[in-house]
C-alpha cells in the first residue's frame, strides 16, 4: 500500500528532538548571543569556531547522545540504532528540523553532521578491535569529532589523482601529503586518511590506496589553517597537512589497500542528509516569502497581488514539491529494495542542491533589499545552498553517474 503520511513515531521523535531543543539549546543560543548574531565573533582570530561556540557544541552533541538522538542513525554493530531509524527517518528528521529552524549551527549539533564522516559512521567498521574500544567511547558520547580526509588540492572529483602516501616502517606506516577542503578538520581530534600504499594499482586505479585513522598531534598531523568560503570570516573545513605522520598498522581501517570501499560506505546516506537538509531549508525559506508577500505593501496592496511576485511563489513550490517527493522515494527505495538505487540516490543529491539555491534566491527577491540582509538570515541560507552543490560529489559528478546507469540499461522511475 501506498502511504504518503509520517509515521506516528516520526512525529514522536520530532516532537521529542524539538522539546530538547527548547530546553538544552535555546538557553545555550541566549549565551552565545554575541558568537550567533555577529560572525566576527563567531569565529577566533585564525577563522576557527570561537571557543564559547566550541564549548556549545560538544555540550549539545553531548546531550544529544545522553538523550538517545546523537546516535539513533548510527551503524547498529557500533552501538547506533541505524537499524531502527533507516534512510525514511532520516529524510523526514532531517527535513522537519530544518525547516522549522532553518541554518542553526547549534541545531544542526543534534546529529553528526552528514552522518558518515563524522559519529557511529559504516566506515568504522573496518577498524581494529582495540582501536574500536579505544576511539569508538568518545565519538558515541559526542566528546570527541572526527574529520574524513579524502580530498587533496590536486585530487577532488577525480581522487585517483591523489598523491598522499604511506610508507610502510616495521609495523608502523608513515604518512607523507595534504588533505584540502576537510570538513571539521579544525576541531578533529582524528582524521580518516586515504592514503596510496601501492602506486602500481593505484596507477592502474585497482586499488592501492588505504584509509587510516591518524590523531591530530599538532605537529606531524595538523589542522594547518581554516579555509573560509563564500565571504564567511572563517570555517569549518579546513587544511590537513601530514608530516611523516607514523601511526601503528592497527589503524589502517578496513583492508590495505582497500581504502576507497570503505570512502563509498555510508556516502549514500550522506546525501539522502544532504537532500533533506536542502529540502527543509527551501521551506524554511518559502515560509518567510509567503509572510512576508503577506504584509509588505507595495502600490497600495500587499506584494502577493502582484502577479510577478505569485510566480515566484508558485515556481518555489513546484520545485519544493518535486524535490521533497523524490527524497522520499529515493528513501523508501533505500529501505525497502535490495539494490542500492545508485541512480536515485545521485538524482536527489544532483536536484536539492540546486533546488534549495533557486528557492532562496526567489525568497530574497520577493523580501527586496531586506533579503540582503543579516536580519533574516536569507542571505546566510543561500551561501550555504550555494555551497552545497559541491561536497560529496558535485552536481557534474551525480549527473555523470546518473547518465551512465541509464546507459548501462537502469531505465527505471518507481
Ligand atoms: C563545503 C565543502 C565541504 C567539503 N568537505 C569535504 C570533506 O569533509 N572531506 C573531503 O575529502 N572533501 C571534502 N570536500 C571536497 C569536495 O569533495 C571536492 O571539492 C569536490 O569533490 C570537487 O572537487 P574539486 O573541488 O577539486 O573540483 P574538481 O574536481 O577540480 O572539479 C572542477 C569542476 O569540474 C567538474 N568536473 C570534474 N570532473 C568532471 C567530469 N568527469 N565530468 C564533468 N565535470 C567534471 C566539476 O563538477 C567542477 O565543476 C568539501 C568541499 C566543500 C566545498
Amino acid at each position: 500500500m501506498v502511504d504518503f503520511m509520517v509515521p506516528d513515531e516520526i512525529k514522536e521523535v520530532i516532537a521529542s528532538i524539538e522539546k530538547f531543543v527548547d530546553r538544552e539549546i535555546e538557553p545555550l543560543k541566549k549565551k552565545c548571543h554575541k558568537q550567533l548574531e555577529n560572525e566576527r565573533y563567531f569565529y577566533d582570530e585564525n577563522g576557527v569556531y570561537a571557543k564559547e561556540i566550541l564549548d556549545a557544541m560538544r555540550e549539545i552533541r553531548m546531550k544529544s547522545a545522553k538523550a538517545g538522538f546523537y546516535n539513533m542513525f548510527g551503524d547498529p554493530e557500533l552501538g547506533g540504532n541505524g537499524d531502527v531509524f533507516g534512510p525514511m527517518a532520516v529524510a523526514l528528521i532531517h527535513e522537519a528540523l530544518m525547516r522549522k529552524y532553518g541554518l542553526d549551527p547549534l541545531v544542526m549539533e543534534i546529529f553528526p553532521g552528514g552522518l558518515f564522516t563524522n559519529g557511529l559512521t559504516p566506515v568504522l567498521l573496518g577498524l581494529h578491535p582495540e582501536v574500536k574500544d579505544e576511539v569508538l567511547p568518545g565519538v558515541a558520547s559526542g566528546e570527541t569529532v572526527l574529520c574524513f580526509g579524502l580530498s587533496e588540492p590536486d585530487a577532488g572529483s577525480d581522487v585517483w589523482s591523489m598523491k598522499t602516501k604511506a610508507v610502510k616502517d616495521g609495523d608502523h606506516w608513515v604518512i607523507n601529503g595534504t588533505k584540502q577542503w576537510i570538513s571539521h578538520a579544525p576541531y578533529a581530534k582524528y582524521a580518516m586518511i586515504f592514503a596510496i600504499t601501492d602506486q602500481e594499482l593505484a596507477k592502474e586505479r585497482k586499488g592501492g590506496i588505504s584509509c587510516f585513522l591518524v590523531p591530530f598531534d599538532g605537529e606531524t598531523c595538523a589542522n594547518t589553517s581554516v579555509i573560509p568560503t563564500l565571504g564567511h570570516l572563517g570555517g569549518r573545513i579546513g587544511i590537513v597537512s601530514l608530516d611523516n605522520a607514523r601511526v601503528h598498522e592497527k589503524y589502517i581501517i578496513g583492508d590495505l589497500h582497500q581504502g576507497f570501499g570503505k570512502a563509498l560506505e555510508g556516502v549514500d546516506i550522506g546525501r539522502v542528509v544532504m537532500a533533506a537538509n536542502c529540502v527543509g531549508a527551501a521551506q524554511w525559506a518559502l515560509n518567510k516569502a509567503i509572510d512576508y508577500a503577506n504584509e509588505r505593501k507595495t502600490f497600495g496592496v500587499t506584494i502577493g497581488n502582484h502577479q510577478a511576485v505569485q510566480m515566484m511563489l508558485a515556481d518555489c513550490a513546484m520545485d519544493i514539491y518535486s524535490a521533497r517527493n523524490m527524497l522520499l522515494h529515493c528513501a523508501w527505495k533505500m529501505e525497502n529494495q535490495d539494490k542500492l538505487p545508485l541512480k536515485e540516490i545521485s538524482i536527489i543529491k544532483a536536484y536539492s542542491t540546486e533546488m534549495v539555491q533557486r528557492v532562496v534566491d526567489r525568497c530574497m527577491q520577493i523580501h527586496g533589499g531586506m533579503g540582503l540582509t543579516n536580519e533574516l538570515k536569507l542571505e546566510k541560507v543561500w551561501r550555504w545552498a550555494r555551497s552545497q552543490r559541491i561536497p560529496d560529489g558535485t552536481t557534474e559528478i551525480q549527473k555523470r553517474t546518473i547518465a551512465r546507469r541509464l546507459l548501462k540499461g537502469d531505465r527505471n522511475f518507481f
